[in-house]
């Protein structure tokens, strides 16, 4: 039987318009704005002021405390200011401009396209590679990627998964990334798991995926200890807690971590980086984005430069259309709405999703009819319909009881409800305001 995770989830139309199409690289553009916070943890420290003159690959900014990641210039050109801009957000964040006059690479990165299989480095060294050149997941969480391969003390884990999920509708970039570049995937693969310890990978892929499914298994059978694993088609599935119960039926605890049950999840982009990173000496300056939506004139994928403006993007994918009444960074059960198209992309872009006006109106929201379906497709077990009112009045010591934290965003509730009720909007701000209090505790 084809495994997938038991608790909740919800099959939204998938809409995957871009997934027969192949990657295309974007040109460089001509300037890029490169936020200093692109990642989960303290935002990196400049290392350049304005009118130095930066290389392609060059480290711009210097990860700061544990939870951090360095940043590269994703250009060569000179340093126009360092600024607060908007980013993806809506927030304004610290950013360095950078005006690109060419492309020329820093020295010691290899940028031949040929593969590089031989694998010298060693564990230590894998893991201060993926440091240096700043990779976070690009599933869209944006954790450092250097951490997770640093296990805590006293703990360990037996094996490796790989996120080929894209359970998120109308994201295809995973998709194409694991037929394009499958050789450097499974390359990447092995320098995780030699730098985890690990002799197990399992590569989770759902099943509306069949090519990545055939294309990646054949090329496994070369690789020790690496295997795909089909699974049912169900969103949320590419979240960690819930591949790992699909994949290997273990169960994280609530508050825990992947490795509390002896595994570590990395996306398939991110294994990709890692093998630039280690292999090659790339940094992470450019990613994979999928630029899609139903009246769009050519759905695409692009390998992109980190900074460049999302306009350009919809611009190389046909325009915008006219009918458009929301563009989502991300996809559409996790994506947020965008109020500017002149922000960058980032690390944690995967996707850049137009809505048309009349798919974009939220549904008018009545009384909850207690009708207990988002509590059915929860798959953390939560009362999503108790969230929001404990939320909606300040009801804090409910909400901390009834484990907001836990809710990973998902939005399945959201999708389902009847009533149009906005379901995550609130639980997101409870989350915060939940976790704010108790820091405070701590204090
Ligand atoms: S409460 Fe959170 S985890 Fe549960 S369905 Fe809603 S968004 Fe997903
Ligand atoms: S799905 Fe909506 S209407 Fe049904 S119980 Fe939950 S909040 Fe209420």
């Amino acid at each position: 039987m084809i495994q997938t995770f038991p608790k909740g989830g919800v099959h939204p139309a998938e809409d995957k318009f871009a997934a027969g199409s192949p990657i295309k690289t974007l040109k460089v553009p001509e300037a890029v704005v490169i936020p200093l916070s692109q990642h989960i943890g303290a935002p990196a420290e400049p290392l350049v002021k304005k009118g130095d003159t930066v290389k392609t690959g060059q480290l711009i900014a210097q990860s700061k405390g544990f939870v951090s990641a360095n940043i590269h210039s994703s250009v060569t050109g000179t340093v126009k200011k360092i600024d607060s801009e908007p980013d993806s957000s809506g927030y304004k964040r610290t950013a360095v401009v950078i005006d690109a006059v060419d492309d020329d690479w820093a020295d010691g990165i290899d940028t031949d396209k040929t593969l590089k299989k031989n694998i010298t480095a060693g564990a230590d060294e894998i893991v201060r590679r993926t440091l240096d050149a700043g990779i976070v997941g690009l599933g869209g969480a944006t954790f450092p990627s250097h951490i997770k391969l640093s296990l805590p003390k006293g703990k360990k884990a037996d094996i490796l998964i790989i996120n080929g999920v894209e359970c998120e509708p109308c994201l295809t970039s995973d998709h194409r990334l694991m037929l394009e570049r499958g050789d450097e995937l499974m390359v990447g693969i092995q320098l995780l798991m030699k730098a985890l310890n690990v002799t197990r990978a399992f590569i989770g892929i759902e099943n509306n995926k069949p090519d990545a499914i055939a294309h990646l298994s054949k090329l496994s059978a070369d690789y020790e200890g690496i295997k795909v694993r089909p699974l049912k088609i169900k969103y949320p599935q590419g979240a960690e807690k819930q591949l790992i119960k699909a994949l290997i039926n273990r169960e994280v605890p609530s508050g825990g971590l992947p490795v509390d049950v002896g595994t570590v999840v990395h996306n398939v982009g991110t294994a990709v980086a890692v093998y630039e990173a280690v292999q090659k000496n790339k940094p992470l300056i450019e990613r994979v984005v999928t630029v899609t939506g139903r009246d769009m004139k050519e759905p695409s994928n692009f390998l992109v430069r980190i900074g460049t403006p999302v306009r350009t993007l919809i611009d190389a994918a046909g325009g915008l259309p006219d009918n458009t009444g929301k563009v989502v960074n991300g996809g559409p059960m996790m994506g947020k709405a965008l109020n500017s198209l002149e922000v960058p992309v980032t690390k944690g872009t995967s996707g850049i999703l137009l809505i048309p006006a009349d798919k974009a109106a939220r549904k008018p929201v009545v009384n909850c009819m207690r009708c207990a379906k988002c509590i059915t497709v929860c798959p953390m077990g939560l009362e999503p319909h108790l969230l929001m009112p404990a939320t909606e009045f300040g009801k804090w010591e409910l909400a901390e009881e009834e484990r907001i934290l836990d809710c990973m965003e998902c939005g399945s509730c959201s999708y389902i409800c009847p009533s149009g009720r906005p379901l995550l909007d609130y639980i997101r701000l409870g989350k915060s305001t939940v976790s704010k209090i108790i820091r405070s505790r701590k204090q």
